[in-house]
């Protein structure tokens, strides 16, 4: 079914709680975490509970769970006190997609060059 937990996806494995992360803020819909390799001071990713491979596919299938998404990542910048950040769905292996569970990274705490490259 759409949205079930996935055995081999990595951030499925972080909402069960069998793969650890260091969690900033968690609802019923979604969960915030540090990034294992952080490229900048606030380097936070919020993901969806439900299990859907990109943003696009989050948003066509539960456009409230996407805003739900977008709400938590601007509430991540303000607890992280990052004013000015960036918020990103890479989606493609082209644009740098590694993890086939939604996640938007939020990016703060240091000057961000446009374009990204
Ligand atoms: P993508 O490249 O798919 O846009 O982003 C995946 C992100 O997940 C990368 O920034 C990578 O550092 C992060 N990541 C990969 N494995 C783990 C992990 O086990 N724990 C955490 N917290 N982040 C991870
Ligand atoms: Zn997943």
């Amino acid at each position: 079914m759409a949205g079930e937990a996935q055995d081999d996806c990595l951030f499925c494995k972080i909402v069960a709680g069998d793969v650890p992360a260091t969690v900033v803020r968690e609802t019923e819909t979604t969960v915030a975490f540090r990034d294992i390799n952080p490229q900048a001071p606030t380097h936070v990713l919020v993901i969806p509970k439900a299990h859907y491979p990109d943003a696009a596919s989050l948003a066509a299938a539960e456009p409230a769970i996407a805003a739900d998404v977008l709400r938590e990542a601007g509430e991540v910048a303000a607890q992280e006190k990052a004013e000015s950040h960036r918020i990103v769905f890479n989606t493609g292996t082209g644009a740098g997609q590694t993890v086939f569970h939604t996640h938007a990274h939020v990016l703060g705490g240091r000057g961000l060059q446009w374009p990204p490259g």
